[in-house]
């Protein structure tokens, strides 16, 4: 049993095809992983390759305005266990390691990086300055240089990861 499938019938997924068409690829191929990584023929090595290719991917998704709630995430979790067989405990674990990572844990960028890449390949016209007025997150009034210059060597370190994966 797998996950990529049931979520490529999903409407609402096929819909983030259209409107996000970069955050889409991320997403399907953050699934993919999973799916490998679930096998159960897998080795050790492969499961560990797997897994970091999906914490890889899955952090250029990270930090959305509005992040699911534990509450949330041990529905969803419910809703699927019944499907794939998990164990009990499984989700507990992972939004307790979850939650460990997070606290302390300044903002990354990532999510606002992937959204301008993503802007960018739609509309390649737009200037990394734009995109940075656009998206840049570090709060103060006016952007400058500097903020580009993050921005941008940001998106082209996600460019060559999803390039190194295939995505
Ligand atoms: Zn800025």
């Amino acid at each position: 049993m797998v996950i990529l499938p049931s979520l490529d019938s999903t409407p609402g997924f096929q819909a983030l095809a259209q409107s996000n068409p970069l955050q889409y690829r991320i997403v399907r191929a953050a699934i993919n992983r999973l799916d490998l990584a679930f096998q159960s023929s897998i080795q050790v090595s492969e499961w560990i390759r797997f897994c970091s290719e999906f914490e890889e991917l899955a952090s250029w998704l990270g930090d959305q305005p509005n992040p699911p709630s534990r509450a949330d995430i041990l529905r969803t979790y419910r809703e699927l266990k019944s499907s794939f067989s998990w164990p009990d405990d499984l989700a507990e674990r992972y939004v307790t390691e979850l939650e460990r990572k997070e606290r302390g844990r300044p903002r990354s960028n990532r999510r606002v990086v992937m959204l301008a890449l993503e802007q960018r390949e739609l509309n390649p016209t737009l200037s990394w300055m734009q995109l940075t007025i656009r998206f840049c997150a570090c709060g103060k009034d006016m952007h400058d240089m500097r903020c580009r210059e993050r921005i941008r060597q940001m998106a082209l370190n996600l460019k060559r990861t999803l390039d190194r994966l295939g995505v």
